[in-house]
């Protein structure tokens, strides 16, 4: 409801009092002639009067619409509309848009076809359809390079006003990165345990086969078939870790951890394997550390990690485990290194994603998964702490984690 300006009432009034006016000439007039005049006039004037009234009732409702048209018939709620919004007449002149749609269509220009601005076939298909039969019609656009945005467009016709349509915009970037992401994960995945499954099929082949009464083959071949048996199992492990931390990431652990006795505990459940590959461990550990705030298994979980690392790519030297306390007090630090060959810097940003390895044949050859960084990284997420990869070509490899000191309160340091 809007109330009129004093000049339009006035001139509404004006008319009212002329047609009052003409309306007792008349009668004045005709009762001068004949008997029926009055009658007459005031069906005259009546009709007059009604018109002045009906008039001024239809322009008032129209006026503000006018006002309004650039902005689609509701200009404020186009401008708080945080969305992409874009209104076109029915020959697709641009009549309004909001903020972000002319920050989506930098050539968007009002007073000129939506076309020149939006190169989108599919989009101007559905919007002069839309136009014709006044159906309302949803369509999707975009990232015809990587950076492109991709979008989805919902055209709306505008009610009264013949063929004019809104479109909103809705950025489906995201979803469809995330979907993406998925897709290539379950390819991965598949072609992970497809490479170990097509050689257990094969040696059972074998023995079905040319090896039935070969006792020495049977041997060698039953114990590549374990080795691809574990090589499955290890995947699904990690892959159900995997799974299982990033579910709870958004559940920070409370409970205080020793990490200088979590560090000694694993040095020596390495023992072993580090003995096997002629490698040593030094733990270097700080007495009196004030505990982490964290989940003990999951932390656990992330040194055997780092340590199985350094002794799968270290090669046959040492690898130290060392805690310290950092120097403002409120972190924890565990760090494991080595000194192994390295990886090449241009590796560094993307060792803690899901199966990226430096050399495929090299993880595999160790029993690798792909999997163990990308588990380390979730978990110091889910704690809320830091983790850093450092290392030189022929020098070796050191990756610190960083947790915060347990304070009996949930929340993190910096949080
Ligand atoms: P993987 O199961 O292959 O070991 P990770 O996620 O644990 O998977 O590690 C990813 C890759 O990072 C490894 O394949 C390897 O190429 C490299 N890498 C990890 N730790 C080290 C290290 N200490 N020294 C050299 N390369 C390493």
């Amino acid at each position: 409801m809007r109330a009129g300006r004093p000049a339009e009432i006035l001139r509404g009034r004006g008319a009212a009092f002329a047609a009052l006016a003409v309306m007792a000439a008349l009668a004045g007039f005709l009762s001068w002639r004949s008997e029926w005049a009055p009658a007459a006039g005031a069906v005259l004037g009546a009709a007059l009067l009604l018109r002045v009234v009906r008039e001024r009732g239809t322009s008032g409702a129209e006026r503000p619409a006018r006002r309004e048209a650039p902005g689609g018939g509701g200009g404020d709620i186009l401008a708080a509309c945080p969305d992409p919004v874009v209104t076109v007449d029915g020959r697709g002149i641009v009549t309004g848009a909001n903020e972000a749609a002319r920050a989506l269509i930098p050539a968007l220009r009002q007073g000129e076809p939506l076309a020149l601005a939006l190169r989108a076939p599919e989009v101007l298909e559905a919007l002069r359809a839309t136009a014709r039969t006044g159906e309302a019609c949803d369509v999707e656009y975009g990232a015809r390079t990587p950076g492109d945005p991709f979008l989805a467009v919902r055209l709306r016709p505008l009610e009264g006003r013949s063929a004019a349509v809104a479109l909103f915009f809705v950025d489906r970037t995201r979803e469809r990165r995330v979907e993406a992401m998925r897709v290539d994960f379950i390819a991965t995945v598949s072609h992970e345990l497809r490479t170990p499954l097509a050689s257990l099929v094969g040696f059972i082949d074998t023995l079905e086969g040319p090896a039935r009464n070969d006792p020495a083959a049977r041997g060698r071949f039953l114990g590549i078939m374990r080795d691809q048996a574990n090589r499955m199992a290890r995947l699904v492990d990690d892959l159900l870790q995997l799974s299982r931390v990033e579910l709870n990431e958004h559940v920070v652990p409370t409970e205080p951890v020793d990490l200088s006795a979590l560090a000694a505990q694993m040095g020596e459940v390495m023992t072993p394997l580090a003995h096997e590959r002629g490698a040593t461990i030094r733990l270097d550990v700080e007495d009196g550390l004030p505990p982490a705030r964290g989940d003990r298994d999951q932390i656990l979980r992330v040194v055997e990690n780092l340590v199985q690392n350094a002794l799968k790519y270290g090669g046959a030297g040492e690898v130290a485990i060392r805690t310290r306390l950092s120097e403002d007090g409120r972190w924890v630090r565990l760090s494991v290194a080595d000194r192994g060959p390295g990886i090449a810097p241009e590796h560094l940003p993307r060792l803690t994603e899901r199966f990226y390895r430096v050399s495929e044949a090299e993880s595999r050859a160790r029993g690798g998964t792909g999997l163990g960084l990308a588990i380390v990284k979730h978990i110091v997420g889910r704690h809320r702490g830091r983790l850093s990869i450092e290392s030189a070509l022929g020098k070796g490899t050191t990756v610190l984690v960083q947790l915060p000191v347990f304070t009996g309160q949930g929340r993190p340091p910096g949080a």
